[in-house]
């Protein structure tokens, strides 16, 4: 039933249009001859010649290994360089600590603090030293708990899932959020790619549980998909009891009703393109995406 949920929501729910840009690097091998068998053969075998060949055998080792020295150096000095530059990013974000406080609480939508922005800040540092060493899984992974989190959304029971097919058979949709809530992200995402289209899709994510406790019945009907009839306890177990409009803090009432209005009426891209990037849910998503990775400068 959740493949095939997950299939309709695939041919249906096309909240992606973005170029993806093609992620991979190519690898030279290094060539290895030994002319030291060619001067056996060819050669008598003197004591001298035999003295020589084992300098040259012991030249050729030395210098394997120097090479496999060199390259180790190389990566490490490489990781080091990118630590230190990360460590100087961060230097420069948490001298103006108001300013990230303020793009903390647009782009999560919710007051927070000074405290929590500092160590907020900490924690993406942390992060982003992780996706120097780890694998790309690992970081996308990391970026996704800690965005949930700040969106104020750790408790949903929704899940990451990495895809490493193309969505619908289109390569240009990098990721979507279903109306059960779950994130789905392609793996071949460049890194800057995955950390804006992790926030974007979470920003939906936050935008669906809004359109929920605004109009539970709407949000509801207007999420089943064909042929399945999704009842409202499965919606429950996912946000909670809907806190319907009167439940929702003042504060967030507009973007509650917006996205109701837009989750609602959503436009896949693959029904009308300009519908798609002019509609209210997709210009609140790129926003808070862009905003945030601008922020981070992640390139
Ligand atoms: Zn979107």
């Amino acid at each position: 039933m959740i493949s095939s949920v997950s299939n309709y929501i695939s041919n249906n729910r096309q909240c992606e249009s973005k170029d993806t840009v093609a992620f991979g690097s190519t690898l030279k091998s290094v060539d290895s001859t030994t002319p030291a068998d060619e001067y056996v053969s060819s050669s008598k075998i003197t004591q001298k010649g035999n003295k020589n060949l084992l300098i040259a055998l012991g030249g050729l080792t030395l210098s394997g290994l120097s090479l496999l020295v060199a390259l180790k150096l190389g990566k490490s000095s490489q990781i080091n360089k990118a630590m230190h530059a990360i460590d100087t990013k961060f230097a420069d974000l948490f001298a103006d600590i108001p300013k990230a406080r303020k793009t903390f609480s647009k782009v999560f939508l919710r007051d927070i603090s000074e405290a929590e922005t500092v160590e907020m800040l900490n924690r993406y540092k942390e992060i982003e030293k992780l996706g120097v060493t780890a694998s790309k899984d690992e970081y996308f992974k990391a970026i996704y708990n800690e965005a949930k989190n700040n969106y104020g959304l750790g408790s949903l029971p929704t899940e990451f899932k990495l895809s490493d097919k193309p969505f619908a058979g289109n390569s240009n949709i990098l990721g979507f959020t279903d109306p059960l809530g779950d994130v789905h992200i392609r793996a071949n995402l460049s890194k800057s790619e995955g950390f804006n289209t992790i926030h974007h899709e979470l920003r939906h994510l936050k935008q669906r549980y809004y359109a929920y406790h605004y109009a539970p019945e709407e949000y509801v009907k207007a999420s089943q998909p064909k042929n399945f009839d999704i009842p409202q306890e499965v919606f429950e177990h996912i946000f909670g009891s809907p806190m319907g409009k009167n439940g929702i803090p003042k504060a967030y009432l507009k973007f509650a009703e917006n996205s109701a209005i837009s989750t609602s009426n959503y436009c896949p891209a693959s029904a009308s393109t300009s519908g798609y990037f002019t509609q209210w849910a997709e210009k609140d998503a790129y926003k808070a995406g862009n905003d945030i990775t601008n922020f981070f400068g992640i390139v």
